[in-house]
């Protein structure tokens, strides 16, 4: 896989608002904010989508899951409610080559997406 912009901010070579990090997951404040609250986790390891994950990164992709829950709980808006989205590809709106999981709260989100 490429380097991208999020292998940069893991490196810490450019800044981002980094609000939550573990041993394999980090995550930073969406550049462009989609809704008050706009945060992405991304797993350190460099996976360039969804579909370039195995079997053997089954608890990477249960950790980054996790990492979103507990940050909504942490934040005090895992009741009220959120989104976590991950767009693959073209047709998915994927922009940036490295696995990452959209957190969107803090206004009603609709359904379907554009
Ligand atoms: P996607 O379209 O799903 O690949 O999402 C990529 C997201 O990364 C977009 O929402 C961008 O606003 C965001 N983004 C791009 N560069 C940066 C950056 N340097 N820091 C924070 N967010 C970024």
């Amino acid at each position: 896989m490429s380097d991208t912009i999020f292998s940069k901010i893991i490196r810490r070579e450019i800044p981002a608002d980094i609000v939550y990090e573990n041993d394999e997951v980090l995550a930073f404040r969406d550049l462009n904010p989609q809704a008050p609250v706009h945060v992405l986790f991304i797993p350190k390891k460099p996976l360039a989508t969804l579909n370039d994950a195995t079997l053997a990164d089954e608890a990477l992709l249960g950790n980054l899951l996790l990492a979103v829950a507990d940050y909504a709980k942490q934040e005090g808006f895992a009741e009220r409610g959120y989104r976590a989205v991950i767009n693959c590809n073209e047709d998915g709106g994927q922009t940036v080559f490295h696995l990452h999981v959209h957190l969107l709260a803090g206004r009603r989100l609709s359904w379907p997406p554009g």
